[in-house]
């Protein structure tokens, strides 16, 4: 096996994700990057805030689906595609389907919340609610996709994905001459991944720090174990960084192994105050995945003095009544 290949297929390198960047160039958004005078002065650094929550559908998310689903050929494309994501993924699959006319089947538990089954709709998507669990619509949506001939879109674990959300390294590698230090929330690591591929690229010696909630948090255990381990869920600011790996990684984990620096757990409460301090400062209603870089930088001090460090802020959904109690102590 040499390196950047696994036994089941290829890693993405640096091409997959500069292909990436102009297959999707029509349908995200190039987000701005923003200094963020208070924390730089906090650290004695230069911190810059990289507004992924300014893509439609309010989430980076719509790199990597967008990617993935313009690679499919045309016959594949009619025939539709799925996931059994209800996050963003499920959001900006839905959105990119949308916007081709294709259509878009989201599996879904009967016990996903009403608010979430609502924004799917108002995409378009179209609903299959089965079994009481994710779980349990996963194996339903794949059972469906073999027997319709749709495309299932992975959320994480998947070359395509991983490349186009490896096209906001680019953008950060453009904007920030000088980057040392880049902050990314962590779940199943398709974001960091991309990520660290397309600024290790660029320059080896930028790191890359991945984030998680502290109960929960399956990439940092899985690592630290040396393969994917499986917990509960539980409840957290950063909803969106929930979930498994899978057992059957091919892609994110390995390369969160080969390129990512270091990961870091953060409190509840300092998830709360780095959405606090974006709200103070920014004006911006971050949800708790993003805010978790912030807390990074006041929890675990990733940052050193006279560095210069992007934070990705990678999603705004979440809902006022949460946001509102979450933000109210730090305010
Ligand atoms: C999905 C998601 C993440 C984590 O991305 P992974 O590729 O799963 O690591 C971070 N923030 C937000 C807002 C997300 O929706």
């Amino acid at each position: 096996m040499t390196n950047g290949e696994n036994s089941m297929g290829k890693l993405p390198g640096i091409r997959d994700v500069w292909a990436a960047r102009s297959r999707i160039s029509g349908s995200v958004v190039r987000t701005p990057l923003v200094r963020c005078p208070e924390l730089s002065e906090e650290f004695d650094a230069e911190i810059y805030l990289k507004l992924e929550l300014y893509q439609p559908i309010g989430a980076f998310k719509i790199r990597g689906a967008a990617n993935k689903i313009l690679s499919l050929t045309i016959d594949q494309q009619r025939r539709g595609v799925a996931t059994y994501s209800t996050g963003n993924h499920g959001l900006a699959v839905s959105y990119i389907a949308k916007q081709l006319g294709i259509p878009a089947y989201v599996f879904i538990s009967n016990r996903v919340p009403q608010a979430k089954v609502k924004a799917l709709m108002s995409m378009g998507a179209i609903l299959k609610i089965s079994g009481i669990s994710q779980d349990e619509a996963g194996e339903y949506c794949y059972k469906l996709a073999a027997a319709k001939g749709l495309s299932v879109i992975e959320p994480f674990d998947d070359p395509h994905v991983i490349a186009g959300q490896g096209t906001i390294g680019l953008e950060l590698i453009e904007d920030c001459p000088g980057l040392d230090t880049v902050v990314v929330p962590l779940s199943g690591g398709g974001l960091i991944a991309g990520v660290a591929l397309a600024l290790k690229a660029t320059d080896a010696n930028i790191r890359t720090i991945g984030v998680s909630m502290q109960e929960g948090a399956v990439m940092y255990h899985s690592i630290r174990q040396g393969k994917p381990v499986v917990l509960d869920e539980v409840d957290t600011l950063a909803d969106s960084l929930l979930g498994g790996i899978g057992a059957n990684n091919q892609y994110s984990f390995p390369m969160v192994r080969q390129y990512v620096d270091d990961t870091v757990l953060v409190s509840e409460s300092a998830i709360a105050d780095g959405m606090a301090h974006l709200f103070k400062w920014h004006r911006l209603v971050a949800e708790g995945a993003s805010a978790t870089c912030v807390a990074a930088l006041r929890e675990k001090k990733v940052i050193s003095p006279g560095s210069r460090a992007a934070l990705i802020i990678s999603g705004r959904n979440v809902d006022a009544e949460a946001f509102i109690d979450a933000t109210q102590p730090y305010l």
